[in-house]
């Protein structure tokens, strides 16, 4: 049965066919720039990608594009044989504990809550309504970047703030990447072969998360109300005394809007290296010795370990830390960094091991807490759901 993730961004759609249960990829593609003259979209066609390059004005022309494509190249014969589209909606609030079949009331709901994620929720909601449009009688299922967040206990998601915050206007940590953290926290349980295991995942992509599971449970996470919480990425801040805010917008005569979007876009390793968002250009360039590329990333690993040991604390007690994201799936380096400064928890990094990459244990036989790589897989997640639901 062939089901469509959709992944929809302000100017982009992601997509994936599906062929469930068996989670085969029948295809992928993009399609970037929407609503400039020059809009890509590409796609794959067995080892082939096919690009084409023209005017896509929005979302419901880009879905247009994207059916035409499947069936012109001969990948479906109509649109019949899609049985089935998730969508990745990034805030589900505290309405939805749970992905959820989109209808006219659903799609009101994530409206609704578009104060707390301007920039996604309204480009989310014109993925829906585009693949709605085209097809009408399909099932689709919204699965939220929080839901599985939603486990997490008053003590974790509480801010310290004033309560009437929480109440009037929903100030909380909500947390995301949950596909994600889910995904890869259920194929973790799967490989340790321990349904009540207590495990931290470790998302490090450009945007990064961490999440403590424990019996298959999200307990808590990096993120908070919106993805700028947490440890340093490669152009968010993570975490900083508020004050900062109301102090450079002082000195550099910019709105709050103006200095949150230097903590959004132009901090983390972007900010500190002064060179790149990218892991790989900050390694590359620490090599060469510069120091504030080094920089970028020992704050980024001291903040994750921090993290780290905080979540072992909370659970009391840690089986296994895992690796997934561009960065915990290929960065070797970062990997060791971070086993390393978590070293008193009892981690013994296997340097062959670490040195791969795909799935597999990175830690010996004698570590106390292991370690994983544990490739995501978001679009599978998406696609188990719509099952689910169907
Ligand atoms: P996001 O989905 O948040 O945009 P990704 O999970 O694609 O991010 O991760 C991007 C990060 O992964 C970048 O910092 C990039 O440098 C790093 N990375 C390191 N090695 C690779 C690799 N071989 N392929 C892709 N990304 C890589």
């Amino acid at each position: 049965m062939k089901i469509m993730a959709v992944n929809a961004g302000s100017s982009s759609l992601k997509f994936q066919l599906l062929d469930m249960p068996s989670e085969g990829v029948i295809t992928s593609g993009l399609v970037e720039r929407i609503g400039y003259y020059n809009a890509v979209f590409t796609m794959k066609k067995d080892d082939e990608k096919i690009t084409v390059t023209q005017e896509i004005l929005n979302h419901k022309e880009a879905v247009h594009l994207v059916v035409e494509g499947l069936i012109k190249n001969g990948i479906i014969e109509s649109l019949d044989e899609i049985k089935g589209v998730g969508h990745r909606v990034v805030q589900g609030g505290e309405i939805f504990k749970n992905s959820a079949i989109i209808t006219d009331e659903v799609i009101e709901q994530i409206k609704s809550l578009s104060d707390l994620a301007p920039l996604h929720n309204p480009a989310n909601i014109t993925g829906i309504e585009a693949f709605r449009s085209f097809l009408p009688n399909v099932i689709q299922v919204a699965v939220f970047d929080t839901t599985f967040h939603q486990t997490m206990t008053e003590d974790a998601f509480l801010y310290a703030t004033p309560y009437e915050w929480y109440q009037n206007y929903g100030v909380r940590k909500y947390g995301f990447h949950g596909t994600s953290h889910q995904f890869v926290s259920e194929r973790a349980v799967e490989l340790l072969d321990n349904p009540k295991a207590k495990v931290i995942v470790c998302h490090l992509g450009n945007g990064a998360s961490l999440c403590a599971v424990d019996g298959g449970k999200s307990v808590d996470t990096s993120m908070g109300l919106t993805p700028l919480e947490g440890i340093p990425m490669g152009t968010r801040s993570g975490n900083i005394d508020p004050t900062v805010l109301m102090l450079i917008a002082d000195k550099e005569n910019k709105s709050y809007a103006e200095v949150l979007d230097d903590l959004n876009k132009r901090s983390g390793f972007l900010g500190v290296s002064g060179i790149s968002n990218d892991s790989r250009d900050i390694l590359r360039e620490m090599r060469n010795g510069n120091h504030r590329a080094a920089l970028a990333h020992q704050i980024q690993v001291k903040r994750i370990a921090d993290y780290i040991g905080s979540y072992y604390v909370y659970m009391g007690g840690l089986d296994a830390i895992i690796f997934t994201a561009g960065i915990g799936e290929n960065e070797g380096f970062v990997r060791a960094s971070i086993l390393q400064a978590v070293k008193v928890l009892g981690v013994e990094v296997d340097p062959v091991e670490n040195a791969k990459r795909g799935e597999r244990l990175i830690t010996t036989p004698n570590s106390k807490v292991k370690a994983f790589i544990i490739p995501t897989n978001e679009e599978v997640m998406i696609a188990r759901e719509v099952m689910r639901l169907k």
